[in-house]
């Protein structure tokens, strides 16, 4: 496997496990400065991960690996981040993305209780 993406699983893995507070989806998201609207948003801060509520189920797991990212690689320039996103969703395996993906929370119903 491509040492990138090996690289970038072990580590995305890893700073979800014991790093990052939390993954949030958030409707209406926009950047705090210039207000543009944005699929995905990382919080040093806060150490939160923002996703836009409204993305697909895809866009939202390339939001995450966009934004884990920002979080491994905090100081390249976005355009390097993009050019690494699309080769990183070429390179990660089917099972990779799919144990990122449990990470990104369901939206949640409250169904009553039919008896
Ligand atoms: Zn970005």
């Amino acid at each position: 496997m491509d040492e990138l993406a090996k690289t970038f699983f072990r580590e995305s893995i890893y700073l979800l496990r014991h790093y990052i507070a939390g993954i949030l989806l958030k409707k209406d998201l926009r950047d705090p400065q210039t207000k543009k609207p944005l699929s995905g948003y990382w919080n040093p801060r806060k150490l939160i991960i923002f996703i836009d509520k409204n993305l697909s189920e895809e866009e939202k797991l390339q939001t995450l690996i966009h934004e884990l990212e920002h979080v491994i690689f905090g100081n390249n320039p976005e355009t390097q981040i993009l050019k690494t996103e699309i080769e990183l969703w070429y390179l990660l395996t089917k099972n990779q993305k799919n144990r990122l993906r449990k990470y990104i929370p369901k939206y949640r119903r409250i169904r009553k209780l039919e008896r």
